[in-house]
């Protein structure tokens, strides 16, 4: 356990930008949490954020409060049926780290998720997604702790509400959930999902014809190490927008502008990739003060030296001025901006 006051965050959010909090309390076992919520549930000005690795947040000033980090380790088969095996994970879980183990355990349905950023916890409060699979697909339920109740709930898969980048945690529970650990329904027979173009293409261009889940999970990893910036190297949180979702006439009367529009549908609906728009407005590469759109991926907002919070908040004003001006369409971040 750690309990500092005026702790440096910079290292513990992947854009990599300099914010401090008033408190940081860090915990290795639930007890731990517990304990320390209850010493403070009655506080009146008990302010708190829950950060995970940090991957899809933006500092933009110092917090005001207590930074509550889950370090919790641990994963385990709880349950086994003839065709699937249920396996649960501590919230402080690094995400790609229990990819990895399902994989060996032969626990498959997460490889596409492979080399996501983050945590278990925030895997859930995120609905996170990648190369035709969403974490949805395969959450069984998650255990968390009810701060209004103090009591320990289960939430089932229904019941999170997910939808593209979002969970109930994000809305109804924001600022009321603490999650502790969440179980993935996993299958025992592997079903390979090869659905992304980019994905067929490096099966093909590798001459992958039967690929294993360790295949696809190598894939991906290679198609992502290749295609985004490692967090190690350039400060970002992945794609900073979401892709706009836009009714069936939006679309045809955009498509009959811009016929070579990238789409996938959604249901009755289209979502847009926002990435193309952003590119179309002639922004790879451009800059302002410490930030810049990726020079390769529009979708990326990157710090390129000692930004500031502002810094991206101002460029991604800019990106969304740009793309409405051109397609009347508005771009919401993805990244939560503290
Ligand atoms: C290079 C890069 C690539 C990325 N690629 C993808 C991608 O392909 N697909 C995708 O979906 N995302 C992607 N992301 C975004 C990010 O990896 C995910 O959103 C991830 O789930 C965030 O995990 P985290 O632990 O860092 O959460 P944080 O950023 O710390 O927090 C995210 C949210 O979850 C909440 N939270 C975290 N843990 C808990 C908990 N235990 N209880 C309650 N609330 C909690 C936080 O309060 C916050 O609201 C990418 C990010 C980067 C930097």
């Amino acid at each position: 356990m750690t309990l500092e006051n005026d702790y440096n965050l910079k290292k513990l959010n992947t854009f990599g930008i300099e914010a401090r909090c008033k408190t940081f309390f860090e915990y290795s076992t639930d007890e731990e949490l517990f304990d320390f919520i209850r010493l403070h549930k009655n506080d009146s000005d008990f302010k708190f954020f829950v950060l995970g690795g940090g991957s899809n947040v933006l500092f933009t000033k110092d917090f005001d409060g207590t930074i509550i980090h889950p370090a919790t380790k641990g994963r385990k088969i709880v349950y086994e049926t003839a065709d699937n095996i249920f396996v649960e994970a501590q919230a402080g879980e690094i995400w790609d780290e229990f990819v990895e183990w399902c994989i060996e355990n032969k626990a498959y349905g997460l490889e596409n998720l492979s080399y996501i950023p983050g945590t278990v916890g925030a895997s859930a409060v995120q609905n996170i997604g990648a190369y035709g699979a969403e974490a949805r697909q395969f959450i069984h339920r998650v255990k968390f702790l009810h701060l209004d109740s103090g009591d320990i709930q289960y939430m089932s898969n229904e019941a999170c509400c997910f939808g593209y980048r979002e969970s109930i945690f994000k809305h109804l529970l924001k600022g009321k959930a603490i999650i502790l650990s969440v179980v993935y329904k996993l299958s025992k027979h592997p079903s390979i999902n090869r659905s992304y173009a980019d994905v067929e293409k490096y099966l093909t261009d590798n001459k992958i014809t039967n690929p294993s889940p360790a295949d696809i999970r190598s894939a991906i990893i290679d198609i992502r190490r290749k295609k985004l910036p490692e967090v190690s190297e350039t400060g970002s949180a992945g794609s900073f927008f979401k892709n706009p979702v836009v009714d069936a006439e939006t679309f045809k009367a955009l498509q009959g502008k811009f016929p070579e529009i990238k789409y996938f549908t959604a249901g009755a609906n289209f979502k847009l990739a926002a990435g193309w728009l952003i590119d179309q407005c002639g922004l790879k590469g451009f800059q302002h003060k410490g930030a810049a759109v990726h020079k390769n991926q529009a979708l990326i907002l990157i710090n390129a030296g000692n930004a500031t919070g502002n810094d991206v908040v101002e460029l991604s004003k800019i990106v969304q001025d740009k793309v409405f001006e051109k397609f009347g369409v508005k771009l919401e971040p993805e990244a939560i901006i503290i």
